[in-house]
């Protein structure tokens, strides 16, 4: 073989080498640059798997600069590992696991309390036998259940559950989780729907059941959210619960509205929606006294300020969403039947459930007076108050701490 031969196969071997390296290179690139990511097509992808840059992002690296081999995390991709900010939002398109946890140490009360119990009569591995129905009777009863709904529950439990598995205490368990997710599962629950400009959110209860809290927290989470939020200070008896918004009002930065002391409560709310209209707000939340339902005139006054809110802003209010306290009970459950008849009520705010072992007036709520939970209250701080919904908050009352998140049915 002459030195041109030897010299032809060598560039051909190098070739061939060159040809291979390029396939192997778009073979582990391939996967990440072509598949679309869940914000669509990314044909500018860098390498680095779960974080879809914008296509037309300035630090966009071209497909093809990960460094072959190299674990896909670990590759030096431009325009990924030095730039947080394009790494920010594969963490908002990714299927995040349920903050369950800080809902499960909220419900720890209740969790410890009626769940404890119920929990117990099952691990004895009883039968569901007239001994056990009255035993899980009495928990219930205890637990604020109310007797309505617990004869409901105790009576579809035996309906659905066949012969072997009332044998069963797992399969009791699981039945009886997905009578509660029946339950809690009342149409209209979660948040607040912005629905008007500005969308007006009435909240009636009687006092210190944590009506102004929980506006505080509302307007916390929707000025973050850079929503305009505007507080009107129906409260008008009491001086300390005007300045109480004021205080939420200076914190979250939201005009407050407010009268003289004693003032109508009506022209305050009719005044704050027509201030909150003239500013381009997105939410109005109105105080209102913290009026004894049992008082039908204060009661008349409540649907005075509703009617007026409604003369100044037509559709409005959209939400009136009655503040119960938890640990009120059975109480609670009275407070909400009237209010309930004297109003059009769209949802309840339940409170102070990090207060008590007795978590189950949420069922007696939604069975009896079907009104949606909306929101709950764990603590006093802005980020305690919670959306309800009936799947996590039952697998976070009767989910195992240290198990995987099962499933409720
Ligand atoms: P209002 O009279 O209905 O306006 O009640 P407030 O908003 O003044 O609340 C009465 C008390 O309940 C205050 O001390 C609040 O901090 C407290 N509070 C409100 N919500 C919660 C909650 O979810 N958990 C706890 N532990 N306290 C709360």
């Amino acid at each position: 073989m002459t030195i041109a031969a030897i010299a032809v196969a060598l560039v051909i071997v190098a070739a061939i080498a060159v040809v291979l390296a390029r396939k192997g290179r778009a073979a582990l690139q391939g996967p990440t640059s072509k598949a679309p990511s869940a914000l669509g097509p990314s044909p500018a992808r860098p390498a680095v798997a779960p974080a879809p840059s914008p296509p037309s992002g300035p630090r966009a690296a071209p497909a093809g600069t990960a460094t072959a081999g190299a674990p896909e995390s670990l590759a030096p991709s431009a325009g990924v590992a030095d730039h947080p900010a394009q790494v920010a939002p594969a963490k908002s398109v990714a299927p995040s696991p349920r903050d369950i946890t800080t809902l499960r140490k909220g419900l720890a009360a209740t969790r410890g309390g009626f769940v404890a119990k119920l929990a117990a009569v099952f691990q004895q591995k009883r039968e569901l036998d007239p001994a056990t129905l009255q035993q899980l009777e009495e928990i219930m009863l205890a637990g604020d259940v109310g007797p309505k709904t617990t004869q409901t529950i105790l009576a579809r439990l035996g309906e659905s559950l066949g012969r072997t598995e009332l044998r069963d205490p797992d399969a009791i368990g699981a039945a009886l989780r997905a009578e509660a997710r029946r339950i809690l599962g009342v149409a209209g629950g979660g948040g607040i729907r912005l629905t008007g400009k500005p969308t007006v959110v009435l909240m009636v209860g009687v006092n210190g059941v944590g009506k102004t809290t929980t506006i505080g927290k509302l307007a916390t989470r929707y000025g973050a959210d850079h929503k305009k939020v505007v507080l009107a200070a129906g409260d008008t008896f009491r001086a300390a619960a005007v300045q109480q918004l004021e205080v939420w009002g200076k914190r979250v930065s939201a005009e407050v509205v407010k009268g003289k002391e004693g003032a109508d409560p009506g022209a305050v709310a009719f005044d704050a929606t027509s201030r909150a209209k003239e500013a381009g707000a997105d939410l109005l939340f109105v105080d209102t006294a913290g009026r004894l339902h049992t008082k039908a005139p204060l009661m008349d006054e409540i649907k005075k300020v509703r009617k007026t809110i409604a003369k100044a802003l037509e559709g409005a209010p959209h939400e009136t969403l009655l503040v119960l306290d938890a640990t009120t009970g059975q109480n609670g459950l009275q407070q909400a039947t009237m209010f309930r008849d004297a109003l059009d009520l769209t949802g309840v705010v339940l409170t102070k459930l990090d207060g008590t072992a007795k978590g189950g007036v949420v069922l007696a709520i939604c069975d009896e007076l079907r009104i949606p939970v909306r929101y709950i209250g764990l603590g006093e701080r802005a980020e305690d108050l919670r959306e309800f919904h009936a799947d996590e908050f039952v697998e976070a009352l009767f989910g195992q701490a240290d198990g995987p998140i099962a499933s409720a049915s």
